[in-house]
């Protein structure tokens, strides 16, 4: 299985599919699926009902999961889409930016 180097709050590019190229935020990750929803990216359109009064119904756009693989981490420092490689500091697994070699934490 390839290992996740994605998390929650990274900035990510796209590199396959309809949304090559865009660049979003990690909103919510599915390791089970090895699946990410990216905020803006992979917009669908769906059909609400309303169901209470206060609600409106009609299209809503909203955010469906794209995989993992199709992703890649923007450096946070660099702002370059990045391979990342694995360190250990002070005792945690760190990842580092293959580019400009900065250290990513979060
Ligand atoms: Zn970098």
């Amino acid at each position: 299985m390839e290992k996740i180097n994605i998390r929650k709050d990274d900035t990510v590019l796209v590199i396959s599919g309809n949304d090559k190229g865009k660049k979003g935020k990690v909103l919510r990750i599915f390791r089970k699926t090895n699946k990410a929803i990216i905020e803006g990216v992979n917009m669908v359109k769906k059909h609400k009902k309303a169901r209470k009064q206060n609600e409106q119904s009609g299209i809503m756009s909203m955010e469906s999961p794209i995989n993992i693989s199709n992703l890649m981490l923007v450096c946070p420092k660099c702002n370059e889409a990045s391979r990342v490689s694995h360190t250990q500091y002070e005792g945690r697994g760190i990842r580092v930016c293959k580019k400009c070699g900065e250290m990513i934490v979060r």
